[in-house]
């Protein structure tokens, strides 16, 4: 492999060591910062999901707490869960756990959510004030992607970022994080989608190129330049019958060949992965800070 592997394990490990501070100053002042997670439904892979943020939070010395309901819940009784969290002064962090079932308005839910417990950065407001540049709880995977150029080393001022995928929880958001005019932003922001005529035109000519598509193995050696950064945000199942579970995790990205062409990448698993989880534990403090 000829990249730079970026590691997200040990970076989502600084940002813990970073936080460690904070934590013990609200300690002090005899705040523990509490995330509560609502899981409706049992899918396998949120469970998954949820079960991980409930062992960063035991990592750091949060107090996690999860909340499961059957599938069968209505719209009424989680907007009237929501706010009974919201106003429990000892609940810092809200976060509804995606996807909801089909009976339910997840934009409804997500707007429930009173701005200030948003951890996710989905409401919004929140969505607004980084559109704005104002201080915000950021979504946890861009940030988390931001967050892991930063502590690699990697300069986004002045670079052709070319962003694969326009979802309202990572593309679109990533894509305003990097434009703007701040530090570790400044970028030349190139959003393509499903619509995009020629993706490779735009991704070869990337400095970094960050795939969000969910389509594995999307992106091949051939569509990226040789010196560009590559992030994959991409988490996908595909068989693998050689695996006890019956599936392996791949990204977005055809890693083995990509790697050996561009200069860094991030592996999946041990990617953003890792990230996003540290950036909802940075904004689990923040919320309790304020
Ligand atoms: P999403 O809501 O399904 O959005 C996918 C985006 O990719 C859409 O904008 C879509 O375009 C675009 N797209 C789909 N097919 C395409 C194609 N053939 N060519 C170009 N663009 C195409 O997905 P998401 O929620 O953003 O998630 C993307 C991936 O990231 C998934 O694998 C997901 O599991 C993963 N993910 C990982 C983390 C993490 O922490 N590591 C967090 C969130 C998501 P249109 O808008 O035109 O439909």
């Amino acid at each position: 492999m000829a990249a730079k592997l970026i590691d997200g394990r040990k970076v989502a490990d600084q940002i813990y060591a970073d936080l460690e501070s904070d934590i013990t100053a609200l300690k002090r002042k005899g705040v523990i910062p509490k995330l509560t997670v609502v899981l409706v439904g049992d899918d396998p892979a949120s469970a998954v999901y949820v079960r991980m943020k409930a062992k960063a939070c035991e990592k750091l010395g949060l107090i996690s707490e999860t909340l499961t309901f059957p599938a069968s819940m209505t719209q009424k009784e989680i907007l009237q869960l929501i706010d009974q969290l919201n106003a429990n002064s000892n609940v810092h962090g809200i976060l509804v756990q995606m996807p909801l079932p089909d009976q339910m308005d997840a934009n409804e839910v997500i707007e429930r959510i009173s701005p200030e417990k948003d951890v996710d950065g989905f409401h919004p407001v929140n969505k607004g004030r980084l559109q704005s540049g104002l201080d915000a709880f950021l979504p946890c995977t861009p940030f988390g992607v931001q967050k892991m150029l930063e502590y690699s080393g990697i300069s986004t001022v002045g670079k052709n970022v070319v962003i694969v995928g326009r979802s309202q929880i990572v593309g679109m958001p990533l894509a305003l994080l990097l434009a703007q005019k701040r530090n570790n932003a400044d970028a030349t922001v190139t959003i393509c989608h499903s619509r995009t005529k020629n993706i490779d035109f735009f991704t070869k000519n990337a400095d970094i190129v960050i795939a969000a598509i969910g389509k594995p193995e999307f992106i091949t050696a051939s569509m990226v330049a040789e010196n560009s950064i590559v992030i994959d945000v991409g988490v996908n199942r595909v068989e693998d019958p050689r695996s006890e579970r019956g599936y392996k995790l791949v990204g977005d990205v055809k890693f083995d060949e990509v790697s050996e062409k561009v200069q860094a990448i991030t592996p999946v698993p041990g990617g953003v992965g890792p990230m996003t989880i540290a950036m909802l534990m940075y904004n689990t403090v923040k919320a309790a800070q304020e």
